[in-house]
């Protein structure tokens, strides 16, 4: 990644966006806080030095005395992890989450038991032709795009639908 690339990301609708100056430690946990707030088996989490609010900036669920967690207050994705002041991003809402690697985990102990099994689970591709191929073939996403814009708006994209 060259210097003058900038590290981006933001929720699902488009709403809350961000720029990052540089990654610290990536990480995974494990706890049950975690679980809640990402709705999810674990949080991936990587450190945002140099966190950057682009449009709106996220709501925040105070989960404990000394965490608050930053979330869309439009579409719900999880954000943040804000522990006294130092702050870390989930990895799925960077426009890229390849660009970090987890390098620690945390709270073993309430791992979920069949997280380290999944990638053992089959994968299922949908077959030429499969009932789900029309399901989704005039779908329309409402997701913000993977890099930054201008002027995004979701209510415009669906307004252009009718
Ligand atoms: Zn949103």
């Amino acid at each position: 990644m060259s210097a003058s690339q900038k590290i981006t990301g933001g929720c699902q609708c488009g709403a809350v966006r961000y720029e990052i100056k540089e990654f610290g430690r990536a990480t995974i946990c494990h706890c049950r806080m975690c679980q809640k707030a990402f709705g999810g088996l674990y949080a991936p989490l990587v450190t945002g030095l140099g966190i950057n609010w682009v449009h709106r900036e996220p709501k925040y669920f105070q989960s404990s005395s000394k965490v608050q967690r930053g979330f869309c207050e439009e579409c719900g994705t999880p954000l943040t992890y804000d522990f006294e002041g130092t702050v870390a991003v989930s990895i799925g809402s960077l426009d890229n989450p390849e660009l970090v690697t987890p390098i620690l985990q945390f709270s073993a102990d309430t791992r979920v038991s069949y997280v380290d099994d999944i990638s053992k689970v089959p994968h299922y591709v949908s077959a030429k032709g499969a009932p789900e191929e029309d399901m989704f073939s005039d779908m329309i996403s409402y997701q913000h795009p993977d890099h930054p814009t201008e002027n995004w708006s979701v209510d415009k994209l669906k307004n252009k639908d009718k």
